[in-house]
């Protein structure tokens, strides 16, 4: 059976009609506008602001379209990734009727988004070594399950889910697949993005928070076919994205050297923290990672977390996640950071009877 988009989408949706910003309704070369009630004297910061933003952010989809052989159309540009999370779910799901599926331990915001809209959440949990486990999965779908959230690499996890086994469950699957690639750059392998013409119903996230370097931004991308994204901007608010964002990441987006730099850092700090911590005796394992952090099981997580806090270094306790039990996630610093994560737990393994 072909995937049949318009049926899948929320009645109130396909007929809503969408607000018409000024901006967005007049696309020509005007010479005085007087259509948007702005302060035309401009503001304590000069003319850079005084102007309501693009509310389809050309500037920035005609460079990652560039960057990602792929059409401006079939971008969304959000207020960081997790508002294409909830986008999707809000054009998919209908409350107190539809379920997503997520595959536990993973990302937080999915389920919680889902909860907000009051969205059932089916949970097929990922394998021991954190694979998604196909059986499972199809088990858990039902007619009313529309989104199913894939994160790969996998947040708290670390690693990258097998493609093969994310493109069997997509082509198999009615509804729509998101796979969040907010890792994908610390992973060497490439995007998924390059399966956008095969198959109508993934949906890839990516965001200028991690390797970008930009968290405080709030910039977020889902690339998916033209239809979809087309939903997506109907229903997303207007002005989404704020000027000085689009003129940052405009900007950024010219540099992808010093990212590239940043990553490859990011990456040897991440294979020296892992041989470090490997040294201690508190530590048990260490998850292979495919992104900017380490998952570290350790003899009593809890403990090492607040003993950390204490030396005012804040990691993430992980323990209470299914499959993580005594583990903290810690995300990869400066050189100099590092250093003093591995001298304090030094001393933490030395001053207590574990
Ligand atoms: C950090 C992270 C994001 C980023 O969300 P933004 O809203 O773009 O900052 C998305 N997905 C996962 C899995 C993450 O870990």
């Amino acid at each position: 059976m072909a995937f049949e988009l318009y049926s899948l989408v929320r009645k109130n949706i396909r007929s809503l009609i969408p607000y018409s910003s000024a901006r967005g309704e007049y696309g020509g070369d005007a010479r005085i506008f007087l259509d948007a009630n702005e302060n035309a004297f401009g503001s304590p910061l000069g003319n850079l602001y005084n102007r309501y933003p693009d509310p389809l952010q050309t500037g920035i989809k005609d460079r990652l379209a560039e960057a990602n052989n792929i059409m401006p159309s079939q971008i969304f540009i959000g207020n960081g990734s997790d508002e294409a999370i909830d986008l999707l779910i809000r054009i998919f799901c209908r409350p107190g009727i539809d379920n997503i599926l997520i595959c536990p331990p993973t990302y937080g915001m999915y389920e919680v988004a889902a909860g907000i809209n009051n969205i059932a959440v089916k949970k097929a949990n990922l394998t021991a070594d954190f694979q998604l486990h196909p059986e499972t999965i199809t088990g858990h779908i039902d007619e009313n399950t529309k989104v199913i959230f894939l994160c790969s690499p996998n947040n708290p996890t670390g690693n990258l889910l097998k493609r093969e086994a994310i493109l069997a469950l997509t082509e198999n699957f009615q509804g729509i697949v998101a796979v969040d690639e907010a890792y994908i750059q610390y992973s060497g392998k490439p995007s998924l993005t390059e399966k956008l013409k095969d198959l109508q119903n993934l949906v890839v996230l990516q965001t200028f928070s991690k390797a970008w370097g930009l968290a405080g931004l709030r910039v977020g991308v889902a690339f998916a076919s033209e239809e979809i994204v087309a939903f997506l901007n109907k229903v997303k608010p207007p002005y989404n994205v704020s000027e000085f964002a689009q003129l940052a990441v405009a900007e950024a987006l010219q540099n992808k050297e010093m990212v590239q730099k940043t990553i490859e850092l990011t990456i040897f700090e991440r294979k020296k923290l892992e041989t470090a911590l490997k040294g201690f005796r508190c530590v048990r394992k260490i998850y292979p990672s495919d992104a900017n952090f380490l998952l570290v099981k350790v003899t009593n997580a809890a403990d090492m977390y607040s003993y950390l806090l204490s030396e005012r270094i804040v990691v993430r306790n992980r323990s209470n996640v299914v499959l993580c039990e005594e583990c903290l996630r810690i995300t990869i610093g400066t050189p100099e950071e590092n250093q003093d994560l591995i001298r304090a737990v030094g001393i933490y393994e030395k001053s207590f009877i574990h």
